[in-house]
């Protein structure tokens, strides 16, 4: 009996994870559609048939990266990517444009847009670079 290794169960759907080639970091997959909302010119994007992440890191330059270690940056993304730029004014909220700062000064914000999400009234996976919830990143 041999056990069952799950990296070969997995052979043909692609890794929910991958390492950012630059920071080195595993990051989570993110859909082409997110891509295609927030990469410059996307009509000249070259997209391949692979699995995409989102690095999140405020150091590294990548954005976007392929499981062929493909990577797009920050300059070639027509989206400022609020977690990566280090100033107060960085959007934070995308769906309701919501900035880091705003979201310090009136904790009512997260309410709102916390009540919103739940009632589905959000569009992260189109507006929010990293195609995520963004309430996870509100102020504590
Ligand atoms: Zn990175």
């Amino acid at each position: 009996m041999s056990d069952c290794c799950s990296s070969s169960c997995d052979i043909g759907a692609p890794a929910k994870r991958h390492r950012c080639p630059v920071n080195g970091q595993e990051y989570k997959a993110v859909s082409t559609t997110t891509i295609l909302h927030h990469i410059k010119e996307p009509w000249s994007w070259e997209e391949n048939q692979q699995a995409y992440y989102f690095c999140d890191d405020p150091n590294c330059e990548v954005v976007y990266f392929g499981q062929d270690n493909t990577t797009i940056k920050a300059s070639e993304v027509r989206t400022g990517v609020g977690i990566k730029e280090k100033n107060q004014n960085a959007m934070l909220c995308y769906c309701f444009g919501v900035s880091f700062s705003a979201a310090e000064e009136n904790p009512e914000i997260k309410q709102f847009v916390t009540e919103k999400t739940r009632g589905g009234i959000c569009a992260c996976e189109y507006r929010n670079p990293s195609g995520k919830c963004c309430l996870k990143d509100f102020p504590k």
